[in-house]
């Protein structure tokens, strides 16, 4: 690896003059800084109208794929003709596309037992919460003391164990945040490649995350498209890295003027 995107105009040159593009984008960690409360993530205004005006060009179809439920992703995005994708692409949304992955309904019932069973397990140690996204539930330890983090994980998998008979709970593993999830072989990588083959036409695939649970759509999309870590890391399978929010914003701005080169040609 790894390049950054800024520095490198190489990126720049694997988009055509005109090109569509498929661009898949994570919510906490890529657009917003991760907050030690996630409920206090706010899209910047700034950020928000280049998306905005992305989507708006027609040529670039966004969408959002995120660990966070449909309705609080969309709620915190607030922009409507894109597709977002909540509970890491188990749930699907887009103007002409909608998609529920079979296991999140019949694994519903064992995700609220098993979050049910881990507030009781984790309600001595502060800082700890929980966090219930209707198809997954996610344990947050980013507040919690360090000497009480052993205790938490501890907490935490003697709960997932109870249910790993059944083959209906998955482990997610975040920053801060350990989360159970339908056992359904189903990833965002899954998902940006179900969006992709759902979309009418020919899109170049550019996809820009930060956390592990984004390494699966990097890898799926490495040699279709352009793949983007937000932090520069030795173990990510992105080909890319932008250092921060400033740098996404930036690179957006790049990719909104591919189109000017459009034009220039046309002239
Ligand atoms: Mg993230």
């Amino acid at each position: 690896m790894k390049h950054s995107c800024i520095l490198k105009d190489t990126v720049f040159k694997k988009i055509n003059p005109g090109q569509k593009i498929a661009l898949f984008l994570d919510f906490d960690g890529t657009l917003v800084p991760i907050q030690k409360d996630p409920s206090r993530c706010v899209l910047a205004e700034g950020m928000k109208e280049q998306l905005k005006s992305l989507a708006d060009s027609g040529r670039i179809y966004i969408a959002i794929l995120s660990g966070r439920s449909l309705p609080d992703i969309k709620r915190r995005i607030g922009i409507r003709n894109i597709c977002y994708a909540g509970n890491h692409g188990l749930v699907i949304s887009g103007s002409d596309m909608t998609y529920v992955h079979p296991k999140a309904l019949s694994a519903k019932p064992s995700i609220d037992k098993a979050a049910r069973m881990l507030s009781k397990e984790i309600a001595g140690i502060e800082g700890a919460w929980i966090e219930r996204k209707k198809f997954t539930a996610s344990l947050h330890y980013r507040s919690v003391r360090k000497e009480d983090i052993p205790s938490v994980k501890k907490a935490f998998y003697k709960v997932a164990s109870e249910f790993s008979g059944d083959r209906m709970l998955a482990v997610i593993k975040g920053k801060k945040v350990l989360e159970l999830a339908p056992d359904a072989s189903w990833n965002k990588g899954s998902a940006a490649l179900w969006i992709l083959h759902n979309l009418k036409g020919k899109y170049l695939p550019v996809y820009i995350g930060d956390d592990w649970t984004d390494e699966t759509a990097f890898r799926v999309l490495n040699k279709k498209g352009i793949t983007i870590r937000v932090g520069k890391s030795a173990k990510t399978a992105a080909n890319y890295y932008l250092k921060n929010q400033r740098e996404v914003s930036e690179f957006l701005e790049r990719v909104s003027e591919t189109r000017l080169y459009e034009k220039e040609l046309i002239v």
